[in-house]
Formats: structure tokens, sequence, C-alpha cells
């Protein structure tokens, strides 16, 4: 665990979350500024900065599991489509450094973005 890290500290349950999932590898949460109702994060457990530290075990682990939490997330939420994306680096949008792929839901012209 990164002491100074957010994610670590909700893994740890020392900062509430919306949990979605979890389980030994993983974890998935509500974005706590939802672009879209339902935006998850995916993030594994192993504090990671980004990409370019991701083990590929971790990778395995992490990456088998989006289909997993993308049909939760369509089963509760009930969206016509989802972006799934992820942001290595502050020039490319990460402002939290510990790995995290977002799930955003799309709701068609509904959203906003349609
Ligand atoms: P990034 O810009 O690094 O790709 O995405 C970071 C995301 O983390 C943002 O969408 C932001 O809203 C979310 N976030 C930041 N702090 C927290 C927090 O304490 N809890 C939750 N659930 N999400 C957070
Ligand atoms: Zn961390």
């Amino acid at each position: 665990m990164n002491q100074d890290c957010i994610f670590c500290k909700i893994v740890a349950g020392e900062i509430p979350s919306a949990k979605v999932y979890e389980d030994e590898h993983v974890c998935a949460f509500l974005d706590i500024s939802q672009t879209t109702k339902g935006h998850t994060l995916i993030i594994p457990k192993q504090h990671t900065r980004n990409v370019y530290d991701l083990k590929e075990d971790v990778a395995e682990k992490l990456f088998a599991r989006v289909p997993k939490v993308a049909n939760a997330i369509k089963d509760a939420f009930q969206p016509v489509g989802m972006n799934i994306l992820n942001n290595n680096e502050e020039a490319a949008g990460q402002t939290v450094f510990h790995l995290h792929i977002h799930l955003i839901p799309r709701y068609g012209k509904a959203d906003g973005f349609g």
C-alpha cells in the first residue's frame, strides 16, 4: 500500500466508496464525479502508478475482470453503450496516480454526448 494514494486507501477501506465489484486482486467502485450515471473505475489492488509500471500478472487479473464489471454496470444501469478507457500521465489526463480503467456507460442523446 502507498500511504499517499487515495485509491490504496479505498482498497484498505480507509476512504468510503460505492463498490461495484471486489475480489482478491481487483476492486471496482463508482467514480466520485459521475461523467454519466454508473461511471465506474476498476483498479488493481496492488499499487501501480500506470500502464508503464503494470506487471503482466497484475494486468491479466485486471483486464480479465473488465467484462464482468461491464456486465454488472450494464445490468444495473441499462446503458445503450459503454466507453472503456485509461489515462497515463498528466499530459494524457491522469489525475490519480494509481492505475485505473474508466467504464463510462452511455445513454445515447440522453447523456448529453449522443
Ligand atoms: P483520471 O483523471 O486519473 O483518469 O481519473 C481519476 C478519477 O478518479 C476521476 O474521474 C475522479 O473523479 C476520480 N476520483 C478522484 N478521487 C476520488 C475518490 O476519492 N473517490 C472516487 N470514487 N473517485 C475519485
Ligand atoms: Zn495506490
